[in-house]
């Protein structure tokens, strides 16, 4: 099953396109038009979009190249414009495989699946140890010394990201544009309000750290701790 985001602004096929993808397994969310498409791209992180180029508000040509900025998501284009060139410019642009319109739902399960075979991370992702940190991408479940740690969905990507990267110093600036996808403010205290609680649900503080270690002036690492 896959979690896929329908961005279309026909009623009818978006209504018929959900249901198609549902009977099928995959958890579907819609949106009808560019901007909500994006917002909610970046808030529900789908594992891929199926985009719609002719939207109301935006073209999805335009939209393609706003997630790209922002994202890696896997996109498959959906046109009723079927010349070579225009999908060749699709695909240097970004998009991951196309469907022309009049499509079936199996055609698209079909391309769907395909991609996602082909997308790191998708299906492959393996389970991360740091010391006494187990962290389960699939699962999304973290345990500290075989103990549950509840974490919200945001502060579970934040640790993913920094555990994938053991050992490194990771900037603020990279947690922003990677983990909330958002540009890079200079007065953007979000990185450290979510450091904070995180350092909390691991049972440690910013003086006292194991796991977590601010580098001043850098970003932040998380290693093993000292045995
Ligand atoms: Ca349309």
């Amino acid at each position: 099953m896959a979690r896929l985001l329908l961005i279309e602004d026909d009623p009818a096929i978006r209504a018929t396109v959900l249901r198609a993808l549902r009977e099928r397994g995959h958890a579907v969310a819609a949106a009808p038009a560019a901007m909500e498409g994006l917002q909610t791209a970046l808030a529900e992180r789908p594992d891929l979009i199926v985009l719609d180029l002719g939207l109301p508000d935006l073209d999805g040509r335009e939209l393609l190249r706003m997630l790209r900025a922002v994202s890696a998501v896997p996109v498959i284009v959906a046109t009723a414009r079927d010349e070579e060139s225009s999908m060749v410019q699709l695909l240097d642009a970004g998009a991951d495989d196309y469907v022309v319109k009049p499509y079936t739902a199996a055609q698209l399960d079909a391309r769907i699946r395909a991609v996602l075979r082909r997308s790191p991370g998708a299906a492959e992702s393996p389970v991360l140890t740091v010391g006494g940190l187990t962290i389960d991408p699939l699962a999304r479940t973290v345990t500290l010394d075989e103990v549950v740690v509840e974490l919200t969905p945001r502060e579970f990507d934040l640790l993913h990201h920094l555990a994938v990267r053991a050992g490194q110093v990771v900037t603020k600036r990279e947690l922003l544009t990677e983990v909330w996808q958002v540009p890079y403010g200079s007065t953007d205290k979000t990185v450290d309000v979510h450091l904070s609680w995180l350092r909390r649900k691991l049972g440690e503080t910013a003086q006292e750290p194991r796991y977590l270690h601010t580098v001043r002036g850098v970003g932040v690492k998380l290693s093993e701790p000292p045995a």
